[in-house]
């Protein structure tokens, strides 16, 4: 039996590989969520079947609560709350790998000696201190995509100490309980150690200012996967550590691509965010110019009069749930005969991917889809630039202005375009809290409404054209 459940946890663990090489590009990517289905429905049957104790009606119970729970949510939740709710299944993983931890600890059955011993202690000690960070660094990212909690990062004097002191502690703590017996002494370090862990999560996270917020969403998941690997390790799972060490790599790889994108360096980011002086929300407010609003027709007017035209989707699109809108008028112009293409933006909506994810869904066609790197050098030779819903991935502050916040972030250099129109509500900033002066420039337009009514509106005005 053991054989037969080794190898199918091999099976997964390849369809997990494959899984992640499918999502890699846009044609490959549904391929590569079937295989991540198998891959985990083995994974399950395998583990299932692995059960020794008898103990099948509490996991069927556990499973069955899972499923419904997971069921509702995934019917239920908005592609807006997706980081909300990546960041709080977050935070099951790490409760899950201190609960397991814990529960590995103060298991009577366990009596290991020497080296066995040596490793079974270690594995539990970081096992809980990951998960710790974990849990309580993915509830508090949970609270400031939700706006539970403020987006300013909280910057307690000699945080930096704080945070070396807090691990040292921890390290200390460590080397004592390591090599030690299981007692009454042991159970107050792993204790004083989870308690440690738990608030440095919370101070890690609540440091990191609004903008490097989609850094800490990859770097999250990256502990999360190396608090599964752990996990694995004291549950002796193979397939735990693998796909634990695949979840950590491949979001350090992508924290690292976040950074790149962002130009910001990544230890920089872990150690407080955009504006880590305390100066990120609310910005400075002080912009020159005067704003113009423009209006449905005139929109309707410019877009017949341009030849190239590029749409740059933000946060924004994703609220007004614009994308069809966008998707029809894009198909609207190109079959008129006008160049349209998008630019998007690494950090662009509340995830990694955001954009991609809701045009690939309104079918805009993967090859018009441009990166920010892509498209920025034909800007300038651009008629027509539609920024919807997006605010600080097009905010010439990022470039202009050395003391921004957000100064030396790159964004899409909308401004140097023939025209912009500027689709969102009012006057209020993006999520990094700061002014955006391209709406002064003088050649923005704002056409303030929800950006999918300005779209229709739009559109009604182009057909009989
Ligand atoms: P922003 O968050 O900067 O701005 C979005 C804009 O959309 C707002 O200014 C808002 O203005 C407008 N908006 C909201 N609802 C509507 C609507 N119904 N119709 C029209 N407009 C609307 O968006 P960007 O995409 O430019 O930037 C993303 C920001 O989020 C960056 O700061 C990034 O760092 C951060 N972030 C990104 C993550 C990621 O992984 N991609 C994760 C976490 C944070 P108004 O209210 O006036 O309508």
């Amino acid at each position: 039996m053991n054989s037969v459940i080794s190898m199918a946890y091999l099976f997964s663990a390849v369809m997990f590989i494959l899984s992640l090489g499918g999502l890699s590009t846009h044609e490959t990517a549904r391929r590569g969520n079937y295989y991540g289905m198998v891959g985990m429905a083995v994974a399950i049957i395998a583990t299932v079947a692995g059960i020794t104790s008898g103990a099948y009606l509490p996991v069927a119970i556990a499973m069955g609560v899972g499923a419904v729970v997971g069921i509702h949510l995934a019917r239920k939740v908005e592609m807006t709350a997706m980081p909300q709710l990546v960041a709080l299944l977050h935070s099951f993983v790490g409760l899950a790998a201190v609960l397991i931890g814990w529960g590995g600890y103060l298991d009577p059955r366990v009596n290991l000696v020497g080296a066995a011993h040596i490793v079974h202690n270690t594995e539990i000690f970081i096992g809980v201190f990951i998960g710790a960070i974990t849990l309580t660094g993915s509830i508090v990212a949970f609270g400031k995509l939700q706006g539970l909690i403020s987006g300013k990062p909280l910057m307690l004097p000699a945080r930096h100490w704080l945070n070396l002191i807090a691990i040292l502690v921890c390290v200390l703590l460590g080397a004592w309980f390591i090599p030690a017996d299981v007692g009454p002494t042991t159970i107050v370090y792993l204790l004083v150690m989870t308690s440690i862990a738990l608030l440095l999560g919370i101070h890690l996270i609540a440091a990191i200012g609004g903008a490097d917020m989609p850094v800490v969403i990859s770097m999250l998941n990256s502990y999360s996967g190396w608090a599964a690997a752990a996990t694995g390790f004291m549950l002796s799972n193979d397939l735990l550590i693998v796909i634990g060490a695949l979840v950590g790599s491949s979001g350090a790889i992508l924290s690292y691509i976040m950074c790149r994108g962002m130009n910001r360096s990544f230890i920089s980011v872990i150690l407080g965010g955009f504006g880590s002086d305390g100066e990120v929300a609310g910005g400075d407010g002080e912009v020159e110019g005067e704003v113009v609003a423009t209006s449905h027709d005139e929109l309707a007017e410019d877009l017949r009069n341009a030849e190239s035209i590029v749409i740059v989707p933000g946060f924004g699109m994703a609220v007004a749930h614009a994308q069809q809108a966008v998707s029809d008028l894009t198909d609207k112009l190109r079959k008129a005969g006008k160049t349209v293409r998008f630019g998007i933006h690494p950090v662009a909506g509340r995830l990694p991917g955001h954009m991609n994810v809701l045009l690939a869904e309104a079918n805009v066609p993967y090859d018009i889809v441009l990166e920010m790197e892509e498209i920025n050098d034909d800007l300038p030779k651009t008629d027509l630039v539609l920024v919807i819903g997006a605010n600080d991935t097009v905010n010439p502050d990022a470039v202009e202005k050395p003391g921004s916040p957000i100064a030396g972030m790159p964004v899409l250099e909308v401004w140097k375009a023939g025209k912009v129109v500027v689709l969102k509500r009012s006057m209020a900033s993006g999520y990094a809290g700061v002014a955006n002066p391209l709406f002064y420039k003088e050649n923005s337009r704002m056409l303030f409404g929800d950006a999918k009514e300005s779209l229709q509106s739009v559109l009604g005005k182009l057909n009989p054209a």
